[in-house]
């Protein structure tokens, strides 16, 4: 026998799960009233340009009043409103949502998004309403105002009203728990967290609660400097100003906007916890991306909008989701793009952030291949060297107006870096090809190696500072990459061909005329007098017995290491 059908709900049985269980969050039935009117809003507007409104729009608003005595919440907007049909549609049939429908219809008509989409939204009212009513009137000549009303139960009244207005009021009387929602205070919050950047003004006693205006959903060209700053302020107060930061744009292959900065790294700085907000069509999410955004970009913060990441998955699934890793390797190729956009333009404005970035940088390429392709020739180190060549001052690249061509202005001739000289190992390598043999001197702990640097550097050897936490894992990094090169710590014997030999005579320091036995005792007095120093020569030896530890589980470490 062979039978085929349609599987039937029992409203009876799942319209208490649809109430209790779709969101965890009851105070989200706000963020969801408050996106129904914005969408209502925003719907009238497309309508009105499509030419099949008449009418007056009016000033955009929303209005949210609370009445104490009838435990009553309200939410009013002046938007397209419902006819009864509609209400029977998209209100009486659970899961039915006009987002498509419209915009289908009235594509292009709009540079607002709608948020609805599945059409639940309406129903997380009840996880804290013991009744919902709406009184709604459409924009349609000659529409009959009506309202509904549930209790809760499957059951629905539908009459007409007296509603003279356009548009559409949804009351909720609260449940006895929900009384909270009756605050002014918890209200005015919620707005603020959800509702901040919706595009409608959101009022309550004749106070705008909203900013509105999103900066993440404009042009990079029509923002400023300062508008980038003054956003930055705006969602963290009180802090420094941000290194630097990217403005994400993208519709393909998936869309997002967003603006992520580069916070200075403070001790106050919790770099531990993702700082960065997620929204959904300009609609706050969640204040958790971390499994969104490459753990080494962990410190950054700012804003990521997206209508691809999926929202009600579990955060195990989204770590897995292929959409998400790609938005990730996005995030990661804009930071990316951007440190060698400054690094061309503004050498000074790099290195100075570098401090701030370098391990995080060198985090990344050790993690991701792709990231780690797109930065290598830009990982600079601190050197010894004093003065470094013209083609390694700072230039600086403008872009012209008139013809889109890029110019290269090289900052005033033999100017060197004004901070302290930084380099490539390339640029070392190039440097130093005559009197090194291919061969990187570095240096672990500028404290405890002092000796062996000036006796480097006495001997006109250029030495490298890898003297950060992760560089003890950056050179094992260097050494595979650069096969060819010999990395060979200052203070190791095992490989100091270059340094003289002993011919303690022999005038090692031209600027002193100090020979090569002075040197060292010099060094060696000043090393005594500073009982911490340690001048014993040792082999180059892993610091950890066990191995190294494989780079992912060092973020941790960095992190506590810098707060
Ligand atoms: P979604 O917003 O995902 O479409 P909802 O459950 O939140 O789903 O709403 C269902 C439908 O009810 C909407 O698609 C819309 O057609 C209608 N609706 C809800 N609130 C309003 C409102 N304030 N004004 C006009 N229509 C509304
Ligand atoms: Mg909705």
């Amino acid at each position: 026998m062979l039978e085929q059908g349609t599987i039937s709900i029992h409203t009876e049985n799942i319209f208490p799960i649809i109430k209790k269980s779709l969101y965890s969050d009851h105070q989200i039935f706000l963020r969801e009233l408050v996106s129904n009117a914005v969408d209502a809003i925003q719907k009238l507007n497309m309508v009105s340009r499509a030419g099949e409104y008449a009418g007056d729009i009016g000033e955009p608003e929303i209005q949210i009043a609370i009445d104490k005595d009838k435990k009553t919440l309200s939410i009013t907007d002046n938007g397209i409103g419902m006819t009864a049909e509609e209400v029977k549609k998209y209100i009486n049939q659970v899961a039915f949502s006009s987002a498509e429908e419209f915009i289908h219809k009235y594509q292009g008509k709009s540079d607002q998004p709608i948020i609805g989409h599945f059409g639940l939204g309406f129903y997380s009212s009840f996880m804290v309403a013991q009744k919902v009513e709406i009184d709604t009137l459409s924009y349609q000549e000659g529409a009959q105002a009506i309202h509904w009303s549930c209790d809760g139960s499957p059951e629905f009244t539908l009459e007409d009203s007296t509603r003279t207005t356009r548009g559409t009021t949804i009351t909720l009387t609260l449940q006895g728990e929900e009384e909270e929602f009756l605050e002014a205070a918890r209200i005015q919050n919620l707005v603020k967290t959800y509702c901040d950047f919706m595009p409608v003004p959101i009022k309550m006693d004749g106070e705008v609660l909203n900013r509105q205006k999103a900066p993440w959903r404009e042009s990079s060209n029509n923002l400023t400097q300062e508008d980038y700053l003054e956003f930055y302020r705006y969602l963290y107060p009180f802090q420094e100003e941000p290194l630097l930061w990217v403005h994400l744009n993208t519709d393909y292959p998936f869309i997002i906007n967003g603006i992520l900065y580069f916070p200075k790294m403070r001790p106050d700085v919790d770099v531990a916890k993702g700082q960065i907000k997620l929204f959904c069509n300009q609609v706050f999410v969640s204040d958790n991306c971390e499994e969104i955004i490459p753990q080494f970009l962990m410190p950054m913060r700012g804003v990521i909008d997206s209508t691809d990441i999926p929202l009600n998955v579990s955060r195990s699934a989204l770590q897995g989701d292929r959409t998400v890793k790609k938005i990730g390797d996005y995030i990661a190729k804009k930071v990316g793009d951007r440190l060698k956009e400054l690094y061309r333009d503004n050498r000074e404005q790099y290195i100075s952030a570098w401090k701030d970035l370098g391990t995080f940088v060198k985090f990344g390429v050790l993690n991701d291949e792709k990231f780690k392709k797109q930065i290598e020739d830009i990982i600079i180190f601190r050197t010894t060297a004093e003065k470094l060549k013209n083609s390694e001052t700072a230039s600086v690249q403008v872009q012209s107006n008139e013809d889109d061509a890029w110019q290269d202005v090289t900052t005033a001739g033999d100017s060197p870096i004004s901070t302290s000289p930084y380099t490539t190992l390339k640029e070392y390598l190039e440097r130093n090809k005559e009197r090194h043999e291919n061969r990187v001197f570095y240096c672990t702990d500028a404290a405890t190696q002092a000796t062996y640097v000036e006796l480097h550097k006495n001997q006109g050897l250029e030495v490298l500072f890898m003297d950060s936490f992760i560089d003890t894992h950056f050179i094992n990094f260097l050494e595979r990459e650069y096969q060819d090169v010999k990395f060979t710590r200052v203070d190791s014997d095992l490989d100091n061909t270059l340094l003289e030999q002993d011919k303690s005579g022999e005038i090692v320091d031209p600027k002193t005329n100090k020979t090569r036995s002075e040197v060292i005792k010099e060094l060696f007095e000043k090393s005594l007098n500073k009982p911490k120093v340690n001048i014993r020569t040792e082999a180059l030896k892993s610091e950890d017995p066990q191995g190294t530890p494989p780079a992912m589980v060092l973020l941790p470490e960095i992190l506590r290491r810098l707060r």
